[in-house]
């Protein structure tokens, strides 16, 4: 059985965890761990897990609100963080690794195991040295998860097809950030190519998936000045047909509860 959580969702720290139970125990991945520990270790146990019944961290890419707690994490409670040998230099270059932590190198073209999750990192165009998302599944199940991407590519939506559930990206509203009170510059970073998904380029990448297995749409990464949660969710249901309410809503404060993939 596959079941996630999420812990917090936005540009203030991201982190979600998975989880496998199989006969011999359970494994548990976080991807991405954005958040100070002590604050990791609340949510954690406000979501029943204990922080050292963590198995691995997956990072997708070195921004703060992925990176910033992964290596204080990692070496209290003795997990291995599983990451691209770009995030890796990028993050040494910034001083963020942490010595006697058992690091495991992913790339975009190959699945690796962690105890009994599979991981299928994928890569994504983002402003970041080598970005990967991740597909987890206990191989019955698979869950989708993906942020901080700039534009849709095929690759991407092969990669989600048949997915049991998806945790996607609906960074802004389009008129909401080129009205807003961003500069210039910024502007064009998050909605250029290599940026953050808006809530219309979300729909149309739900659109034009398999969506047959879907029965979990979640979105996430929603910026606080330039989106709502009810445009987010109108988008993502106009794509599934569905009611908006049916849309789940990762928030930075609570992320969301456990549900079963
Ligand atoms: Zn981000
Ligand atoms: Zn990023």
């Amino acid at each position: 059985m596959l079941r996630f959580a999420s812990l917090a969702s936005g540009s203030g720290g991201n982190c979600l965890i998975a989880e496998v139970r199989a006969s011999a125990g359970a494994t548990r991945v976080l991807i991405d761990c954005g958040l100070k520990l002590t604050e990791t270790e609340r949510r954690l146990e406000r979501l029943g897990v204990a922080p050292a019944a963590v198995t691995g961290i997956l990072v997708t890419h070195e921004h703060g609100d992925h990176a910033s707690g992964v290596f204080d994490f990692a070496a209290a409670h003795r997990v291995a963080v599983y990451l691209t040998h770009g995030t890796l230099a990028a993050m040494r270059q910034e001083g963020k690794v942490t010595d006697g932590v058992r690091i495991v190198i992913v790339d975009g073209r190959q699945s690796v195991a962690v105890g009994d999750i599979q991981v299928h990192p994928f890569t994504v165009p983002h402003d970041s040295r080598e970005p990967v998302q991740y597909v987890v599944s206990d191989g019955a199940s698979r869950l989708g998860v993906l942020t901080d991407i700039g534009t849709p590519t095929a690759h991407v939506a092969a990669c989600l097809a048949r997915c049991d559930a998806l945790v996607l990206e609906c960074n802004h509203d389009l008129d909401m950030l080129w009205s807003g009170a961003y500069p210039k510059w910024l502007k064009q970073r998050i909605a250029g190519p290599f940026g953050h998904l808006d809530n219309g380029g979300a729909e149309q990448l739900l659109a034009a998936l398999d969506r047959s297995r879907l029965r979990h749409v979640i979105a996430a990464h929603l910026s606080q000045q330039n989106n709502r949660p009810e445009l987010a969710r109108a988008a993502l249901a106009r794509a599934m047909g569905c009611e908006a309410d049916w849309i789940g809503l990762a928030t930075q404060d609570e992320g969301f509860g456990w549900r079963e993939a």
